[in-house]
């Protein structure tokens, strides 16, 4: 039987040693080793056409400031696209849609994707009209560019494809996890239980007795109450599309009733 291709990357950067050291670790090592996940690196300075060649140029108008020209970029992209037609087409901008895990599934489900990253003042804003299919951002900070960004798409994106992590429960428990990867009827989408491994009890801390009980129910339901309760201490507005069947309801109900408050991530 042939084996399943890898899910591709096709990365455009000025600087693809960037990714060198984060290939050759852990999952992604073992990912690529293992046939899942190919990266290709695509240097932006050779789809320049001058002898410099020159990837930015100043700003119209005036200002602080180099801008990623747009020739190089759809160069770029068309020579991928020769390849793959319909490959999506991601620009890492801080003014893209933010990176979630339910975006990190949709993700996960095509076959190659290709990741521009900018930098400088970022790229001519016809990139974005008419090159880019979306516009990714990795949070509400500012990056000097966009090869950080890339990595953690490339990161998370690859340890849903299946059979990357060796133990697939982990996609189950880990926080965020949406129905599908959950394996819930009723989704997940909350914040991961507490773990705690040997000793039981190490300088006066003793890991929660039910979990040393061997009673799996019990077990099961601790960590559903427990995952009920960081979810509602730490990030509260996760809770508010959450399916949640009756069991899950009345634990919400003891936690709002209880003397404690939510405690926001910004309060600590
Ligand atoms: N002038 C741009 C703006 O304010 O929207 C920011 C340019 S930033 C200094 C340079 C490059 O870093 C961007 O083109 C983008 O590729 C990357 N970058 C910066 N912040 C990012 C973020 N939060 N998410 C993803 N990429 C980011």
């Amino acid at each position: 039987m042939e084996a399943p291709k890898p899910m591709q990357f096709d990365v455009v950067t000025i600087f693809p040693d960037f990714f060198g050291s984060i290939l050759v670790h852990g999952m992604l090592k073992r990912a690529v080793a293992g046939g899942q996940l190919a990266v290709r690196l695509h240097d932006l300075r050779d789809f320049s056409e001058d002898r410099h060649r020159t990837v930015d140029d100043r700003p119209f108008g005036g200002g602080p400031g180099m801008v990623f020209k747009p020739e190089p970029i759809f160069r770029a992209v068309e020579a991928i696209r020769a390849e793959a037609a319909d490959v999506p087409v991601i620009l890492l901008s801080p003014q893209g849609r933010l990176l979630r895990q339910p975006v990190v599934e949709e993700l996960s489900q095509r076959s190659r994707i290709v990741l521009i990253c900018g930098r400088y003042e970022g790229m001519d804003e016809r990139v974005a009209e008419s090159l880019a299919t979306d516009e990714l951002s990795i949070g509400d900070y500012v990056l000097s560019g966009g090869e950080i960004g890339a990595a953690v798409v490339i990161e998370c994106v690859t340890r849903l494809i299946p059979g990357v992590l060796g133990n697939e429960e982990s996609i189950v428990q880990d926080s965020f996890g949406g129905e599908e990867f959950s394996g819930e009827p009723s989704g997940r989408r909350l914040l991961d239980w507490p773990h705690y491994t040997r000793p039981a009890e190490f300088r006066g801390m003793r890991v929660p007795e039910v979990l040393l009980s061997g009673d799996h129910g019990e077990i099961r339901r601790w960590r559903r109450r427990k995952a009920l309760e960081k979810t509602f201490r730490k990030r509260p507005e996760l809770l508010a599309d959450l399916p949640l069947d009756d069991e899950d309801r009345q634990v919400l109900e003891e936690l709002k009733q209880a003397s404690w408050l939510p405690v926001s991530p910004q309060q600590g």
